[in-house]
C-alpha cells in the first residue's frame, strides 16, 4: 500500500518529536517534510532538535534539512505542533494553500466551522470541515484534537454522558511538565513544587469540553449543557496528566453499571486504526492506581486509565483520570483524527469538492 506522504509543522518541539517517534514505521504515513521557526530552518533535524525521547532519534530523519514553515514546498497533509500565536498566523496559510491541517494548537479549536475531535467520542463533527472558507477555495482544510487535559476527561465521561447523563462536572489536575513544551517550565519553580496556574489552561478544558461532548445541529456545534468548573495545577511529573473528578449525573447509576460503560465503550471496533486502542478507557481496582509512572503507557499511551472510582459526598461519583500528555493528549490524537480522516476519504487528495 502506498503511504500518504506528511510533512510536520513544528517538529522540534515536544510534539514534534512524539509526532516523529509515532510515525516511524507507521503503515499510513511517510514523514517527508519537516518544518520550524527560521533558527532551525536549514540545518539537519538531528542538528537542531534536543531529542528528549527514550527511543533514538531515527537515522533517516536526523539527515533531514529543516524547510522553511511555508506552505509552498509542503506536502498537502501537514501535522502542526506550534505555539497557539503562531498557529493563529501559519495554519491558515496551509489550509488556504491546498492542504490539510490536523493541529495540535489551541488557536482555532473554538472557531465554529472548525471540527474539535477525539474520534472515539465525536467523529461525526468532522463534517463540520466542509463548511471552511479554505475547503471550498483550495480543498484545504483545518481539523484540531482538544487540550491535553481535556481529552482524558472526555473519555473517561463519554460513555457515562451516553448512558446516565451529566449535569455537572468538577475536575482538578496535576499536570505534567512536558505540558509546557521545551524547555517548558523552570526547574526551580516545580522541583519540590506544585504550581496552581496553567495560563487559559481551566478555561480550555472547560469549552472543550462541552464542544467535544455536543451535538452537531444545523452546521454548528451545540455544547452539551452541564455546569463545568476545572482547577488546573502544573506537577513535578515528566509524562501524564492525572485528574481528580467529580461527577453528577441526570440519572441514577450503580458502581457496576459505571463500570460496565466504561469497559464496553468501543466506538472504533472494526476499524482497524492503526493508532486505536483496542480498550480506550482502562479501568484499574487497585486503590491506589491510576500513577502516571507506571500507567501512563498503557494502550501505548493512547489509553485513558481510570482508577478510584467511589461515591462522592457533594455530587453524585468521583474517580481518578490519567492520559498521556504528549501522545493521546497530542501527537497520538493528531494521528488518530488523520487515520479516520484517511477512512473517510478525506486526507488525500484534499481536491475542491464539486
Ligand atoms: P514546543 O516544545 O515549544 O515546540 C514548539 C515548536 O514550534 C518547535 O518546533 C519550534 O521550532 C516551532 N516554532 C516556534 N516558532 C515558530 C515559528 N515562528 N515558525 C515555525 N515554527 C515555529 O511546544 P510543544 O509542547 O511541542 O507544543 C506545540 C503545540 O501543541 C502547542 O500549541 C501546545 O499548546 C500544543 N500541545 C502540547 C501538548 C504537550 O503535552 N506538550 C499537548 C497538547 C497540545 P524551533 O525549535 O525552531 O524553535
Amino acid at each position: 500500500m502506498q503511504r500518504h506522504q506528511i510533512g510536520i509543522l513544528g517538529a522540534t518541539g515536544m510534539v514534534g518529536q512524539r509526532f516523529i517517534q509515532l510515525l516511524e514505521q507507521h503503515p499510513w504515513f511517510e514523514v517527508v517534510w519537516l518544518a520550524a521557526s527560521d533558527k532551525s530552518s536549514g540545518k539537519r533535524y538531528g542538528d537542531a532538535v534536543k531529542w528528549k525521547l527514550d527511543t533514538p532519534l531515527p537515522a533517516h530523519i536526523a539527515q533531514m534539512q529543516i524547510s522553511p514553515a511555508t506552505p509552498e514546498s509542503a506536502p498537502k497533509i501537514i501535522f502542526a505542533a506550534l505555539d497557539s500565536d503562531i498557529a493563529r498566523e501559519l495554519e491558515p496559510k496551509f489550509a488556504a494553500a491546498g492542504c490539510a491541517v490536523i493541529s495540535n494548537s489551541s488557536a482555532f479549536r473554538m472557531q465554529q466551522d472548525v471540527p474539535l475531535v477525539i474520534p472515539e467520542v465525536n467523529g461525526d463533527h468532522l463534517p463540520l470541515l466542509e463548511k471552511q472558507t479554505w475547503r471550498k477555495q483550495s480543498g484545504g482544510y483545518l481539523v484540531t484534537n482538544p487540550n491535553c487535559s481535556a481529552i482524558g476527561l472526555v473519555l473517561a465521561l463519554k460513555p457515562l454522558e451516553e448512558r446516565f447523563g451529566l449535569d455537572a462536572i468538577f475536575v482538578s489536575t496535576m499536570q505534567a511538565v512536558s505540558g509546557a513544551g521545551y524547555p517548558g517550565v523552570p526547574s526551580l519553580d516545580i522541583l519540590g513544587n506544585v504550581v496552581p496556574y496553567i495560563k487559559s489552561e481551566e478555561e480550555k478544558m472547560q469549552e472543550e469540553t462541552l464542544k467535544l461532548l455536543g451535538c452537531l445541529k444545523d452546521d454548528r456545534v451545540q455544547p452539551l449543557e452541564a455546569k463545568i468548573s476545572a482547577h488546573c495545577n502544573r506537577v513535578p511529573v515528566e509524562d501524564g496528566h492525572t485528574e481528580s473528578v467529580s461527577i453528577k449525573l441526570r440519572k441514577p447509576a450503580t458502581r457496576e453499571q459505571i463500570l460496565a460503560a466504561w469497559q464496553e465503550f468501543r466506538p472504533l471496533a472494526g476499524q482497524n486504526l492503526p493508532t486505536a486502542p483496542a480498550q480506550p478507557i482502562e479501568f484499574i481496582p487497585a486503590d491506589d492506581r491510576p500513577q502516571p509512572r507506571l500507567d501512563r503507557m498503557r494502550g501505548h499511551g493512547m489509553a485513558a486509565v481510570v482508577g478510584r472510582l467511589r461515591p462522592c459526598t457533594l455530587f453524585d461519583w468521583k474517580f481518578t483520570v490519567l492520559s498521556h500528555n504528549t501522545i493521546r493528549g497530542a501527537a497520538g490524537a493528531a494521528l488518530l483524527n488523520a487515520e479516520l480522516l484517511a477512512t473517510l476519504g478525506k486526507l488525500e487528495p484534499a481536491a475542491v469538492p464539486a
